[in-house]
């Protein structure tokens, strides 16, 4: 059997957001927790397909029909970084044109761990998503905090929406 047959459905997620903001480490952080730690994956029943931008994002041209057929968008900035926050608008503008309509959007502020380089507070990652009406939660992809949670709640909503 393959693998695949685990699953009931296969979703494509994509990770956005500026450079540097720690896209690659999270999805690092993820596959190591899926695969060393736990059973999560099998549990919700689904097969994430996650897409990451491999650097394209420094020349701001993650092309459009790259997200396009994407049911979820994981959106990030890095709570140590004003700018790569302020460019959230920006990149919501940008999904909201071209990604599907119904897709699945979560704004992360990562790099949690960094508390005493942070320039963001958590309340204003909250209003911003408030603003938008996406779920919000900060995460670290060097300490693994909120990081199964984040892809737990992308997961059941779109299991939800299946
Ligand atoms: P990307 O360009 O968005 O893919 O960012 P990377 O995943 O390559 O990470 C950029 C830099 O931030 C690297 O030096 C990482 O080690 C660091 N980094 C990423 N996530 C975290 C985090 O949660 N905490 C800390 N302290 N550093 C992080
Ligand atoms: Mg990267």
């Amino acid at each position: 059997a393959s693998i695949n047959e685990y699953y009931d459905i296969a979703f494509k997620v994509m990770l956005l957001g500026d450079s540097a903001v720690g896209k690659t480490c999270l999805l690092v952080r993820f596959k190591d927790g899926a695969f060393l730690g736990g059973n999560f994956i099998a549990t919700v029943g689904i097969d994430f397909r996650i897409w990451d931008t491999a650097g394209q994002e420094r020349f701001r041209s993650v092309t459009h029909a790259y997200y396009r057929d994407a049911q979820a968008l994981l959106l990030l900035y890095d709570i140590t970084s004003k700018p790569s926050f302020d460019n959230i608008r920006a990149w919501l503008t940008e999904i909201h044109e071209h990604a599907q309509k119904d897709v699945v959007i979560m704004l992360l502020g990562n790099k949690s761990d960094m508390a005493a380089e942070r320039v963001v507070k958590t309340e204003d990652g909250e209003k911003l998503a408030k603003e938008y009406g996406v779920p919000f939660m900060e995460t670290s992809a060097k300490t693994g905090v909120n990081v199964d949670l984040a892809f737990q709640a992308i997961g059941k909503e779109l299991k939800h929406r299946a």
